[in-house]
Parts: structure tokens; sequence; C-alpha cells
């Protein structure tokens, strides 16, 4: 453990290589921590102003694909006097060599300590990376609670969706940035360079006042938290008056004008995504109540089609990629995808490039879409999310797609060569029953029999992959109860049986399913408050890391540090989980705001409860979420009418006609 400290940081950064190569031989994917890797930087340290660590909180192998920290990356490192550098999750085999060998946590760009770094920014796409958290700051050195770090010690900020509710980690983290993090990080880089231009005024103190006070940085020792006697939050309020009541999400408008990554990194070892991956729209509108990263990047900002070709090109041209993923939330939604992978494909046709959508909403794919995906010979998966397995859950979690848009759906997949598809849905949903989890393996049943009447093979197979239901901050269902994971673990039982029933029909479907504690102790982190932390500690002193893993993860542990810090506090793990919320508690991430309205929110669940679905803001008129007036932003979509141009042979290359202009 680390004991406070005020050893200066190390003016001169050094490699903590030589100590840490000897290790390498000793454990599993030595070239995980090597680096070097082409797009990888590495700037002069003497001569940077501003310092930054990026830390994605997973393994090497989840963490360098992630777009997030490879935006940053590259948007901290084009400016002359800033210097960013990677960190990963260590393995644990890495980290007793570390500990028994004083090495501390270093970047993979100049095996620097990252210690020594003015920033360390932590990017957390899931709650359950806060435990990887915990090491790493261990690891560095760092105090690992805020309070006790002194000026010699980076700012540790977290950004990413799980810091919409930071709260469960407020004890450890100097900062959160809430929404886009393009801007965010310069204006935070402009205030650090100034602050430690004029001799770092006022110490640590002084400087987060300053990032506090820009109004989308949350700086929780500001902030203080009073309790009711039942275990309520009574309110959460600032404890000096120049820091704002609420802290406010960034959000950045013109996608065109960021046009990153334009040098992805390309791994070394083997990683969980090896694309080319341009983001073609943020935000989304389609308002399915479970989905937090819907409700909290709204408004939909689409990026132009020719800004994505131009991306494409160059991103392919640098990477020697061979795969093209096009994301977003809902990427069939894009008002230009038809031309825009039509484009892409006479393009790269004839070539090995392959062009992917991550998840394809079931009323957004057409034939003319999947023919364009495999124009050259090539199909990558294709997985359709209909969530829900009954008609009626559907409405409740405002996915407005009929069973009969998702066999057509398939169908035409089949049909177009795909010999195999995935199907994701949720189990323990709110106002769930057992019915409407069996009603999925009808729809896996259906799905077989329409594929193997249109094509006449026996030779398709699907997939129903099952995700526990999380009640997530910000969205429709932050007052929802969770299902208990036995109700889960049964339900999945029960659908387990229904699937195989017909044992022809069962054959060619796969099932894939998580059982329900690991999304209970999602469900602790993710609407937990400060008192959480202590849970977290706990945890992670008893040995819990990696907790995204399922061979890692360890429901007992959690439920054993819950059931040992909890009761100090008058709660325990069902009052974080299990317990409805009324409307009006006072929400752990009240004071954060993400530009909904908390009455419309209820309203959503309300009318979730009843049933009734809401229609998608892009297409129908505004129904007053919030956000656009909050946040002073718009939708922005087109279509722009304009096409991408193919590409014309030259001198035996091929070019695309638009780059000879
Ligand atoms: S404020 Fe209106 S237009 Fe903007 S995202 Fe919300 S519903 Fe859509």
């Amino acid at each position: 453990m680390s004991a406070p400290s005020t050893t200066p940081r190390s003016a001169v950064a050094n490699s903590v290589w030589p100590r840490l190569e000897p290790l390498l031989p000793q454990i599993a994917k030595p070239i995980q921590y090597v680096g070097g890797e082409l797009g990888a930087v590495v700037k002069d340290w003497d001569t940077a102003a501003v310092r930054w660590a990026l830390m994605y909180p997973d393994a090497y192998e989840v963490g360098l694909p992630n777009q997030g920290v490879q935006i940053l990356y590259e948007v901290l490192n084009e400016q002359p006097d800033v210097l960013a550098e990677r960190t990963y999750a260590v393995w644990p085999d890495l980290e007793r060599l570390m500990r028994a060998h004083q090495v501390p946590q270093f970047t993979i760009d100049a095996h620097r300590p990252v210690r020594d770094f003015d920033v360390f920014g932590v990017s957390f796409a899931t709650e359950l990376g806060y435990t990887n958290l915990l090491t790493a700051i261990d690891l560095a050195g760092i105090p690992l609670l805020a309070a006790d770090r002194s000026d010699a010690d980076p700012v540790v900020v977290a950004g990413g969706h799980a810091a919409f509710n930071p709260e469960p980690i407020a004890a450890f983290v100097d900062a959160a940035v809430l929404g886009d993090g393009e801007e965010a990080v310069l204006e935070i880089t402009t205030i650090v360079r100034e602050w430690k231009a004029e001799g770092s005024p006022g110490g640590r103190d002084e400087l987060l006042l300053r990032l506090a006070r820009t109004e989308s940085v949350y700086v929780p020792r500001f902030y203080d938290v009073d309790y009711l006697p039942d275990g309520r939050i009574q309110r959460v309020v600032p404890n000096r008056p120049d820091v704002p009541f609420r802290v406010h999400k960034r959000t950045t408008m013109d996608l065109d004008a960021w046009p990153y990554p334009k040098k992805p990194l390309v791994p070394l070892a083997e990683t969980v995504h090896e694309r080319y991956a341009v983001e073609i729209f943020r935000g989304c509108t389609r308002g399915c109540r479970f989905c937090q990263a819907g409700m909290i990047t709204r408004p939909v900002r689409e990026r132009s089609i020719t800004t994505v070709g131009q991306m494409v090109r160059e991103g392919l041209e640098f990477s020697g990629f061979h795969e093209v993923g096009l994301l977003s939330l809902s990427s069939a939604d894009h008002s230009e995808i038809g031309d825009m992978c039509s484009g892409l494909a006479q393009q790269y046709e004839g070539t090995n490039v392959s062009l992917s959508l991550p998840s394809t909403r079931v009323d957004a794919f057409n034939i003319d879409l999947a023919q364009e995906l495999a124009r050259n010979g090539r199909r990558t998966g294709l997985t359709f999310a209909p969530e829900g397995g009954s008609e009626r859950i559907r409405k409740v979690i405002n996915k407005m797609v009929s069973k009969e848009d998702l066999i057509r759906t398939v169908v035409t997949a089949y049909t177009n060569g795909w010999r195999q598809v995935k199907l994701y849905f949720m189990c323990g949903l709110p106002t769930e029953t057992d019915e409407d989890v069996l009603e999925i393996a009808a729809m896996a049943h259906e799905v077989i029999r329409a594929g193997r009447a249109a094509t006449g093979s026996r030779d398709i197979r699907c997939t129903v992959s099952i995700g526990g239901f999380v009640p997530k901050p910000h969205t429709p269902f932050q007052w929802a109860a969770m299902a208990r994971p036995e109700v889960i673990d049964n339900r999945l039982r029960l659908l387990k049986q229904a699937v195989n029933a017909d044992r022809s029909l069962g054959r060619a479907i796969g099932f894939r399913y998580h059982d329900g504690e690991p999304s209970l102790i999602e469900g602790l982190l993710s609407r937990g408050d400060r008192r959480v932390s202590a849970v977290i500690r706990r945890v992670w002193e008893n040995g819990g890391r990696f907790d995204g893993w399922s061979e890692h993860f360890s429901y007992q542990r959690w439920v054993e540090a819950a059931a040992e810090v909890l009761p100090d506090f008058g709660v325990d793990l069902d009052w974080y989980t299990t317990r409805e919320r009324d409307e009006l508690e006072v929400l752990p991430w009240d004071h954060l705001d993400s530009g909904l309205d908390k009455d419309w929110l209820w309203q959503d669940w309300q009318d979730a409860l009843g049933e009734y679905e809401q229609e998608d803001c892009r297409w129908t008129p505004c129904f007053d979420c919030g956000v656009c007036p909050a946040m002073d932003t718009e939708i922005q979509i087109g279509p722009t009418g304009r096409k991408l141009l193919p590409l014309t042979p030259v001198n035996g290359l091929r070019v695309p006609s638009d780059a000879q202009q």
C-alpha cells in the first residue's frame, strides 16, 4: 500500500525500462508492455510544458483499440508543448513482480513513471474498471486517497461514460470530466500550463479550483454530501463559494473539425479489434430507456460523408488495416449510411478491405446495406439487438421493433450470404416476467425456420447473446429496482430449456449469457454514492483486479466487502441495487448535469411503466428532453447530398479520384 508521499516528481522522468526488461521473460504476453507501435509518439520530456499520462483501465488487448484514449492521445500530442503517453492495467503476474522489484506504474511509450506526469487521465467505459484504477494509482506511488496527495502528485482525472457518476470513486480521483473529451483536455491543459508558468501558486488546491471554475470539471472535494437518517442523500452542496452548484457536460458540436484518429495505433500484440474505426456520428435520440450512452451523448451530431471518406482513406493508408468499422451507437441511422457504404465499397472493391457496422438496428438494415457490406466477398459479423424478447417489454424499453421486422431483416442477411447472425437481448429489465424472456426462444426458432425456408439451406445459425440489465444514471431507468441474480439465473435456465425444446432448431442456435451476479455489482457501482468507495477499496485490498473478466471476478469478494463496510452507514447491497427509488429522492449524480431534464426522465420512466413509446426527435418534433436548450446545442444531421468518388487507377496504384483534384 502506498503511504502519503511528498517526494518531488522527477524532473527527468527516468525510464523504468532497465528495471522492467529483466522481468518480462517471467510473464505472459510481455509484448504488451513494450510500446513502439505504429502511431505511438515519444516526445522530449524537458521541452513539454504539460505532460499527460492517459490510461484505459484494462489490459492492453482491450485498452489499445479504445477510441477515446486514441483520440485524446493524438489531440494532445499535436500540441507542440504537450506530451501524452499511454498506460494500461498490468496483469497480476507483472503486478507481483513490479511490487517485488519496486517498478512503478509506467507508460508504455517511453516507460516513464506515471507519477512524474502532471495529469493522470483515466477513461472509464465501465465501472468494473474501478479496482484497476486503484492498482495503477498504488503502483504509481500516488496516495490512494485524493485527500492524501501532495503537490508532487499528478492530478488524477476520470473521464468516459462512467464519469457521469464518479461518486463511488470520488475518494480516489481529484476531478472528473463529463462528456466529450477533445476540447476538454485542451482546456485543462491550458489551465495547467498557465498555473505552472505562474510558479504553481496556491499549490494543488488552487489548480483544482481553477479547473472547477470551468463548470465542466467536477472536483469532488469541493462538494459535501449530507445524508438522511434512512441512508438517502439529503443534499450535495459546494463547500466553497466559488464553485458551481451543478457541473455541466461538454459537447463537441462539429465532428468534422475533429477528424481523429488520423494516425491510429496499430497494436503489436493481439487485441479485441484490429481495424480502422471511424465514428460516423455521436449521440442517439432513439430513446432506448436502458441506454446510458444514448441519453448522455445527445444530441445527434453526424460526421459528414466526405470527412468519413477522407478519414478512412488516410487511416487505412497510415495503418495498413484491412477492416473499416463505421462506429456509432446506431450506425445504420446515419442520414447517408447507404451512400457512405456504397462509396466506400466502390473505392475498395477488388482490395481486401472490408466494412463493418458494429451493431445494427433491425429496422435500419436493408438489402442495399447488406449488399454493400458484402461487396468484396467478406462478411464480417452481423449483430442485431432487439434487446427484449416480447413486444410488451420492447415497449417498456422503447425499442420500437417488431418480431416481423427482425425476421425480415435476418432473412435479408441470410439470403445475402451471411450464415451466422448474432441477436443481443437483455434479461432483468423493469417489469420483466419469465414469459417475456421465454419469447426470445420463440423468436430464435422463427429466425432459423424463416432463414432455412428463404435460403433452402440448413447451414445457417444464430447466436442468442444475453446480458444482464444494469440501471444507469441519467436514464429513465435510474429509479428502477434490479432483479436479484437468482431470478435472472432461473429465467436464463428456463430460456435455455425452451431454446433446446426443439432439437432440430435448437442445434442451430448458440446461447451465450453471463449469470446475474456481475450485473448486480455493476449496478452497485453505477448507481453508488461516496460510501461505495469503501467497498471498492476493501475489494481491492482483498485482491480484486480485472472485475470485467469472468475469470478474475469474484462475486463473493464483493458481497463480503459490502457486508463488512456498508452497515456502518446504515445501508447494504440490496439498498443500492434491488431498491426502487421514488421521484423525490436526491440521486448521487443530481448535481452533475447531462442536460437531460429530471422531470422529463421521470415522465419517461412513467411512460415505460405504462408501456408507452417515445419517438425519435430526429424525425419528429422535439419532445423537450432538455438537452438542446440546456447545453445550447442542436441536432446536426444530413443529408449533405455529396458522394464519395470512385478510385481511379494511376500507374498501377489505386488512388481516389477526388484526391487528384
Ligand atoms: S432537446 Fe429536443 S431536439 Fe434536443 S435531443 Fe432533446 S428531444 Fe431531441
